[in-house]
């Protein structure tokens, strides 16, 4: 009998296979299998008037080909499609040589703004003028990051519209996000400029717009390995780049590439215990910077006729901090990953965006992107209509044969089903 493939095993024999293949160790499948709730004690006092616990599916994308090291990677996601479109492309990638990605800085900016100065210039001569006692000020407001390390590396001061004196500080976070570190240090900062120059000041916090911790990942793939039934490789590749150039004239075409991409993105955000909103909030002012929104990856044609993807974007992702310490499936998805640092983990991350876009574009310009979606979206329906494990393997196929793929038709079914079942 033909091996099944890993998505159709059940959950616990996926676990032993991770177990077997040195991915997971068995504590760690037992405590995933187990999928106990947060206790009270931890859940309760991570937040304000804790109700209760919410249930995302955690699943893996396998072997990951990143810098010629192989991953398996934690998705926490509840869209059907987006692990399949990930293994689909993280196969073909690996097939190709895998992604090569890249960071040139990795530092958090903060911002402390000013008004109401009574010489703007002389205010931001100042602040050039007292660099020493400003850093000195950054230093004793967070010792331990500078034991670490890291720490302030520099303060610009802008005028902005005659109106605001604004203080760019660029901070080293070393292994953290860094928001909390970068507005401590802020405010500190904030509390030494104002005493000295009076005015108003307005706010000290970071920023999300992470400009200062981009990554890249880019990949080449062979054409013909793009090749399928119907279709030529060079064709959806023709195909593929035509839909990336599109992006970048047309927003709401823009908007949904770069939520594809997000789909990966955010998946491996959540299951490695970081701050969703603050890279979602980071990406898109990136996509924005140019003033016209843009889409985050591009595809082209190499001078040899293959097909590059490249994705750029702001990934300021940490190893330590907030609630990663906190909860227990952070540290097993971050010992699946086998992941020792935040560049590392950034890298990683901003190749499963560049996966999911690759999968993304090449199912709409060849399949569409409802044919496979649709079998998994079946399955959401049919278990939303109550249908049961075995009733599934039943349902699934008249589901799919319906003209209607709706939650009144997978009602319908499986009550036509079980009559027939009785
Ligand atoms: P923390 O406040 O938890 O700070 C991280 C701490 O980890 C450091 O203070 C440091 O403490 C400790 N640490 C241990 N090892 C290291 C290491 N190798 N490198 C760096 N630090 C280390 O988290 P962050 O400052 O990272 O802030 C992230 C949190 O802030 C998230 O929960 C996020 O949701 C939230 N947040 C986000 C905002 C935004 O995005 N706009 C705004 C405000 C909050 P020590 O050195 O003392 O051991």
């Amino acid at each position: 009998m033909k091996k099944p493939k890993f998505y159709q095993l059940t959950k616990d024999e996926r676990l032993a296979t991770l177990v077997e293949q040195g991915h997971l160790s068995q504590t760690d499948a037992d405590c995933l299998a187990a999928a106990e709730p947060l206790s009270d004690e931890i859940a309760g006092n991570m937040i304000e008037n804790q109700i209760g616990q919410y249930q995302v599916p955690l699943g893996v994308v396998q072997d990951l080909l990143v810098n010629q090291q192989v991953y398996q990677v934690p998705f926490a996601i509840e869209e059907p499609s987006v692990i399949a479109a990930a293994n689909n492309a993280a196969k073909m990638a690996r097939a190709n040589g895998g992604f090569v990605t890249e960071q040139l800085t990795r530092l958090m900016t903060g911002e402390v703004v000013l008004e109401k100065l009574v010489d703007l210039v002389a205010a931001k001569a100042w602040i050039s003028g007292n660099n020493d006692h400003l850093f000195e000020v950054a230093r004793a407001a967070h010792p331990s990051i500078v034991k670490r390390g890291g720490g302030l590396q520099k303060i610009t001061p802008t005028i902005i519209d005659n109106r605001f004196l604004k203080l760019e500080l660029q901070i080293d976070t070393k292994e953290a996000m860094g928001a909390n570190i970068v507005n401590t240090i802020c405010e500190a900062i904030a509390h030494a400029v104002q005493e000295q120059l009076g005015g108003n000041l307005l706010l000290s916090v970071l920023t999300n717009a992470a400009f200062e911790s981009v990554v890249t990942a880019s990949v080449t793939i062979d054409p013909a390995t793009l090749t399928t039934a119907t279709l030529a490789g060079e064709t959806i590749a023709e195909k593929m780049i035509a839909a990336s150039d599109f992006a970048k004239v047309d927003v709401a075409r823009a908007a949904t590439h770069n939520k594809g991409i997000m789909n990966g993105i955010d998946a491996v955000v959540l299951a490695t215990g970081n701050d969703w909103r603050a890279i979602e909030a980071g990406v898109h002012s990136y996509a924005a910077r140019k003033g016209a929104y843009q889409p985050l990856s591009s595809w082209e044609w190499t001078t040899d006729q293959q097909l590059r993807g490249r994705i750029e974007l702001p990934l300021p992702v940490g190893m330590v901090g907030g609630s990663i310490g906190i909860l227990p499936t952070v540290q097993i998805n971050q010992r699946l990953l086998k992941v020792q640092n935040a560049r590392e983990l950034a890298g990683i991350i901003a190749a499963v965006g560049l996966a999911q876009n690759f999968a993304a574009l090449k199912a709409l310009v060849s399949d569409g992107i409802q044919k496979g979606h649709m079998a998994l979206q079946a399955k959401s329906l049919a278990i939303a209509a109550g249908a049961t494990e075995t009733e599934l393997t039943q349902l699934l196929p008249l589901l799919l044969k319906a003209t209607h793929l709706n939650t009144a038709t997978a009602t319908e079914l499986l009550a036509q089903l079980r009559a027939e079942n009785k």
